[in-house]
């Protein structure tokens, strides 16, 4: 199949799928999300694809998604539209943002992802869909929407990866966590020299690959079940639709400047008012 945003190789046991958005820090265009799924997609059909490795092209892994289709500055694509009512921008998130990335976490082969540079918002989202992290000694971390009044983005991964403490300060504050205290937190498994990041990833799934495939398989659903038994996949459901609340506040429309939406918003909330 052939690819414009999206690289995807086979070498052995090993499915890369590489991000190849470099010029824009593989921030996350509707045909970058669509070809991501096609890619994963295709992984899963190939019986000899054990373990799928998720990479990125250039300096940095990912900026999050990219809203300038969104925000009018691109040429628009056919979500773009969409987004102009709430119940619209409710279900492209529910289908481009949050399914597709449960999707990646739900796939069932293991996964990794090879992060280096920055892996922002929505780039740390898409990278902890994923069953290991490697990050490069250069990896960032950061969600700084907090401050442009996103509540988190769709996905709240910060509990689970972080511990509920340090998630709100992460959050609060949108400060940066390194390769390092990404490592010490549990963030990412391994730390590796940038230069080594795609061999050393490249190691790490061929020694994945030596479990027997449904072994591996039965043994990821045990473990995401156990993580659901724990409310993962609840905590996940609320805060989607908590994500969605803040989307259509006074607060989050007026940083948008949307006067058209803010006062369509007004007149629902007028009629329901008695
Ligand atoms: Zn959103």
């Amino acid at each position: 199949m052939g690819f414009q945003t999206v690289i995807y190789e086979v070498d052995g046991p090993v499915a890369t799928i590489t991000m190849n958005r470099p010029e824009v820090a593989n921030a996350q265009s509707s045909e970058l999300i669509d070809e991501l799924d096609a890619a994963f997609d295709q992984a899963d059909a190939d019986d000899d694809v054990r373990v799928v490795v998720l990479a990125a092209r250039g300096k940095h892994f990912s900026s999050g998604h990219d809203l300038k289709t969104m925000l009018g500055q691109a040429e628009a694509d056919q979500w773009s539209a969409m987004r102009e009512t709430p119940e619209g921008k409710f279900r492209h998130e529910e289908v481009m943002y949050y399914g597709r990335c449960r999707k990646i976490h739900d796939f069932r082969k293991p996964t990794i992802a090879a992060v280096q540079g920055s892996c922002v918002a929505a780039g740390l989202m898409l990278a902890c869909m994923c069953d290991l992290i490697v990050a490069a000694d250069n990896a960032i971390f950061q969600n700084p929407v907090l401050r442009m009044t996103g509540a988190g983005v769709e996905l709240l991964v910060e509990p689970w990866e972080l511990g509920v403490r340090k998630a709100k300060e992460f959050l609060w504050t949108g400060e940066k966590i390194d390769a390092q205290e990404a490592w010490r937190l549990g963030l990412v498994n391994r730390v590796v020299p940038t230069d080594e990041l795609p061999a050393r990833v490249k190691a790490l799934a061929e020694r994945i690959a030596l479990v027997p495939a449904a072994t591996a398989q039965v043994t990821k659903r045990s473990i995401n079940h156990t993580a659901d038994l724990m409310g993962q996949s609840a905590s996940w459901e609320y805060h989607f639709m908590a994500h969605h609340w803040m989307h259509n506040t006074r607060t989050a429309l007026d940083a948008l400047g949307k006067r058209q939406q803010k006062s369509s918003m007004q007149d629902v909330f007028s009629e329901h008012r008695d």
